[in-house]
């Protein structure tokens, strides 16, 4: 389960290689945005045939967000990424749906209230979620950082890398961190592995060449910005 991949070819590599072994791909929007690599990504996501949710920055890159509402940078890379995009991608990104239900779990990109909007950061918005959210888990993204909370009572569970959580204990809300822009203060792509055998889901980091991501951000004439944050993790 893959969320904020943000245009980070060299992330996303990284973890589908470390992931290697899946049935499927599941992507919780902002595929694109920030990153200086928005076609490539959506190509590999096309091909990997992934269930996709939109995400802000995949809204904005087609005209379908307020761009007011991203701060300065994000507006920049916004207005760069739209330029990049084929007519292909931008059907695709205008076609993506905010909410997919997939049996027991609810894909969204930032809340099942606001989908592409709300950010999910406390054990308190997640409970208030609960109501909200008609299937059994929740899965977000958007915040750029892992989480596992209850549902049904403010609750933070464990979510480092290499943690498991069992599903089977009650309704929870699960963000497997940003492949593409982690903001916890590890430069590692993150993401998530969901066992519906085992009735699991598991919190993987994956080193990979932020460099090679970073230089290229500059190659670009994206904000320069954009590729300190990645060596920093935020
Ligand atoms: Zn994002």
């Amino acid at each position: 389960m893959l969320a904020d991949i943000h245009s980070n070819l060299e992330a996303l590599h990284a973890v589908l290689a470390d992931a290697s072994g899946y049935d499927d791909v599941w992507v919780l929007g902002d595929i694109v945005g920030y990153g200086p690599h928005p076609h490539e990504c959506l190509e590999i996501v096309r091909e990997l045939n992934a269930a996709c949710v939109a995400g802000n920055h995949d809204l904005g890159a087609v005209g379908s967000y307020p761009l007011e509402w991203f701060n300065q940078v994000a507006r920049e890379a916004c207005a760069w990424t739209s330029r990049q995009l084929s007519e292909g991608d931008a059907l695709f990104l205008q076609g993506l749906p905010h909410i997919l239900s997939i049996g027991q779990f609810m894909l969204v990109h930032g809340s099942p209230r606001q989908p592409a909007s709300e950010y999910v950061t406390s054990p308190q918005l997640a409970t208030e979620m609960g109501a909200v959210c008609t299937c059994t888990h929740c899965l977000v993204g958007h915040t750029h950082r892992a989480a596992a909370f209850s549902l049904e009572m403010p609750s933070v569970l464990p979510c480092q890398a290499g943690v498991s959580v069992s599903l089977a204990q009650g309704r929870l809300l699960l963000n497997p961190g940003a492949v593409g822009q982690p903001r916890d203060g590890d430069s590692r792509a993150a993401y998530g592995v969901l066992d519906e055998g085992e009735c699991t889901f598991e919190f993987h980091r994956v080193v990979y060449d932020v460099e090679a991501t970073s230089a290229e951000i500059v190659r670009q004439g994206l904000p320069e910005a954009l590729g300190m944050r990645l060596h920093a993790g935020y």
